[in-house]
């Protein structure tokens, strides 16, 4: 059996890319389950996706615990515990990240005994806007990876899932999942399935037995305001809005009152200032900047340049 898991934010399309992959997997024959979990449900949270394929019926059920291939559409998830992308790896499994550090420095890093395959999944996307297009590239990269799926049935996949968004969003889709395919071609079939785990040698799950006390007592009381200035979403961001003053108006009561996260402060000049290390990157600024004065740039480069790296 193929285990798969898609790791990335809220809004980058791994739910996209488990079903297109879910898909293509079944078009070539296999049994197939494909699911996402959520956390916070909203743009920029962790989420993750994962498929399952067999050609015999599947009787496992729940989140893969001992992944075959792990993709990651992004880098920082790898930081965060809660994210979970390492979870279970094993030296069996594959590790795709998207990112432009190597899979040298990853395979350090992270000290892991498997496969790692660091891959800019972005880099042939001309503007941040084709982020969404990364789910694509996901499920692309994974057909090839696992070798089984032919490239047409992947090109019919992509057909099936996503035909209602027309034939424009079809092609486009098409386009980078079948060249994160080609690229991949010295990689193919580099995931194998892993055999059945056997019933005795699964891991007792993480309950947490709690005693039942009366909604009084259960319920969690926060006794302490304005805590979330403390837990700095903007390590969630992807991309990062960026004012060009020159064009700016200085109507912030727009921008720094649509912001959602209240991360859009106004100076005594009356122009808006972003805090990053709250912004989580979610864009509803620029759609809504009147005068087009905000752009969305790719977080990567930006953050270099503040702290004077990036080369
Ligand atoms: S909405 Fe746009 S133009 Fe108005 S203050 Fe904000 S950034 Fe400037
Ligand atoms: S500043 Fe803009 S991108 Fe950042 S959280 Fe607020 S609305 Fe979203």
């Amino acid at each position: 059996m193929y285990r798969i898991r898609f790791h990335g934010r809220g809004g980058q399309g791994m739910k996209t890319a488990s079903r297109i992959l879910g898909t293509a997997f079944f078009l070539a024959g296999f049994e197939v389950q494909d699911a996402p979990r959520y956390g916070a449900e909203r743009r920029g949270a962790p989420i993750f996706a994962y498929v399952r394929a067999d050609r015999r019926p599947i009787n496992e059920r729940g989140v893969i615990r001992r992944p075959d291939l792990v993709i990651a559409a992004d880098e920082t998830l790898v930081l965060i515990p809660a994210a979970e992308v390492l979870a279970g790896i094993t030296e069996h499994t594959v590790l795709l990240l998207n990112s432009m550090k190597t899979a040298e420095v990853w395979q350090e890093r992270l000290n892991f005994p498997g496969l790692v395959l660091a891959w800019p999944l972005a880099a042939g996307l001309e503007d941040p806007h084709q982020l969404r297009f990364i789910g694509a590239v996901g499920a692309g990269a994974a057909a090839r990876l696992v070798g089984v799926i032919p490239r047409d049935v992947l090109a019919r996949a992509i057909r099936e899932e996503l035909a209602h968004l027309g034939e424009a969003v079809v092609a486009r889709n098409q386009e980078v999942a079948l060249g994160a395919f080609d690229l991949l071609a010295e990689h193919a079939g580099r995931v194998g399935e892993a055999p059945e785990a056997p019933a005795d040698a699964y891991e007792k799950p993480h309950w947490i037995d709690l005693s039942f006390d009366d909604a009084g007592l259960s319920a969690p009381d926060i006794f302490t305001p304005a805590t979330s200035e403390k837990v700095p979403t903007g390590l969630w961001r992807t991309v990062r809005p960026v004012i060009d003053y020159s064009h700016c108006h200085r109507c912030a009561w727009i921008c720094s009152t649509l912001c959602p996260d209240s991360t859009i402060s106004v100076t005594a000049e009356g122009f808006p200032q972003i805090d990053y290390e709250h912004c989580k990157g979610c864009l509803i600024c620029m759609t809504s900047c009147p005068s087009h004065a905000i752009r969305a740039l790719p977080e990567e480069e930006e953050a270099g340049k503040i702290s004077g790296g990036g080369g």
